[in-house]
């Protein structure tokens, strides 16, 4: 039986991780921690089909809300970041990390400090720690399986190979629901538009960074620190079908590619099996059936968060924290329709600017300390400027 926890279960990652665990025999599995924020009706219907030793939510407040749900259960709960922190703490073989946005960095960074095998969702807490996270799995003998799909592919045509063999990383993007918008149109764009993602079914902040490539940026940060590659050796490509879902080029010129349908099940149905293969219940290919696999460029007059992530990875230090908390302000005043879609971009940039200067940018993340004073300070400064971006609300 393997012991598992399961961070941020109730979101898109965490309910098709546990679709892959309910299709598992009695037994194969032992729920440790069950976590989610504020889906307290899910998780408490979660807790009660997979009976964990504890089931967090991360928001105080709703402490009450959950005890009520799991009444009669006889499972534990508890709530705030320390719950959360101990939930991830508890000895298991296998911690999912499926929470959404920096709130996943000392989750995630706890595993690794008790030496699990972190099945890493959160693509956030690498971009804002990657250095520290990647030091601590080192130390305490943990291990990073990635559950990106992207990264998931790349992890996947490494096997077996030597690193030294690597030429470059080639990630693939769908380029989200508005790759064919005008580029002036693009301004207009509503948060509706942005979420009518043409190949993914995600959650709601990734599906937007979908559409701003913000979450390409992110990735390709995030691939460096997994990888250990140098920036200019990740290429970031569209491929509109979304089936190459990434590639790797070797030193002999060969590609690897790795192939599937979309489907989520695949990449976190990989890692829960490492270093098994077993069947999934994911759709076959049928690539007789395929039309066409297309390749193009990115624009990145219609993309500036991809040659924000190149500039981040040029300062390195506490530059990932900083651009991934501006990121997710941006990202909220978006939500908020108080700046535009292509003010996300702006607004990301306007706050790197602001923090090169005398802010410690540049310094090493050598602490979480450091990590989440930058986060803190970037989240500020972005708040801050955001007043010159905002403008008339506009309709979700
Ligand atoms: P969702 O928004 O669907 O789910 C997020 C999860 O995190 C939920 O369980 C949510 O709880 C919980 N949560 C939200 N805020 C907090 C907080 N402050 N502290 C603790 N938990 C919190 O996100 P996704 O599943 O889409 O994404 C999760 C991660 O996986 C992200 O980092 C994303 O980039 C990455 N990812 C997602 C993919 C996808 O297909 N969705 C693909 C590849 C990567 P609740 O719902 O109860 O409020």
């Amino acid at each position: 039986m393997r012991r598992i926890s399961l961070l941020g279960a109730t979101g898109s990652v965490g309910t098709q991780a546990i679709d892959l665990i309910s299709r598992a025999e009695a037994g194969a599995y032992q729920v440790v921690a069950l976590t989610g924020a504020r889906n307290i009706a899910l998780l408490a219907e979660q807790a009660r089909a997979l009976r964990p030793e504890i089931v967090v939510t991360s928001e105080p407040g709703l402490l009450e809300d959950l005890r009520e749900a799991l009444t009669g259960t006889g499972l534990d709960c508890a709530a705030g970041p320390e719950a959360l922190r101990e939930a991830a703490a508890r000895p298991a073989d296998w911690v999912l990390n499926a929470i959404v946005g920096a709130a996943g960095l000392v989750p995630g960074l706890t595993a690794l400090e008790n030496g699990a095998t972190l099945a890493l969702a959160n693509k956030e807490s690498l971009v804002a720690a990657g250095p520290l996270m990647m030091r601590r799995m080192r130390e305490t003998g943990g291990r990073i399986l990635p559950v990106d799909s992207e990264h998931s592919a790349i992890f996947q045509a490494l096997a077996g190979e030597k690193l030294d063999a690597l030429d470059r990383i080639i990630l693939t993007a769908s380029g989200g629901a508005l790759r064919d918008w005008p580029l002036d149109k693009l301004e207009t764009a509503t948060v509706a538009e942005a979420l009518a993602h043409p190949n993914w079914a995600m959650g709601q902040r990734i599906t937007i960074d979908s559409a701003s490539m913000f979450n390409k940026a992110l990735e390709v940060i995030e691939a460096r620190e997994l990888f250990g590659v140098r920036p200019d050796q990740i290429e970031v490509i569209i491929h509109r079908e979304s089936i190459v879902h990434s590639m790797v080029g070797f030193t002999d010129g060969a590609i690897m590619a790795h192939l599937g349908c979309p489907d989520m099940r695949h990449p976190i149905g990989y890692a829960l099996n490492w270093p098994q293969r077993e069947p999934l219940p994911v759709a076959r290919l049928d690539l007789a059936k395929m039309a066409k696999l297309s390749f193009e460029a990115p624009d990145e007059a219609r993309f500036p968060a991809l040659r924000l992530a190149r500039e981040v990875m040029e300062v390195r230090g506490l530059a990932g924290a900083a651009f991934n908390a501006a990121k997710e302000i941006a990202l909220d005043q978006f939500l908020a329709g108080q700046i535009g879609f292509m003010d996300m971009a702006r607004l990301v940039e306007a706050t790197l600017d602001l923090l090169s200067t005398d802010s410690g940018l540049h310094n090493d993340a050598g602490s979480l300390e450091d990590v989440l004073a930058m986060d803190h300070l970037a989240r500020v400064r972005a708040d801050e400027l955001s007043a010159g971006f905002a403008r008339a609300p506009r309709q979700a």
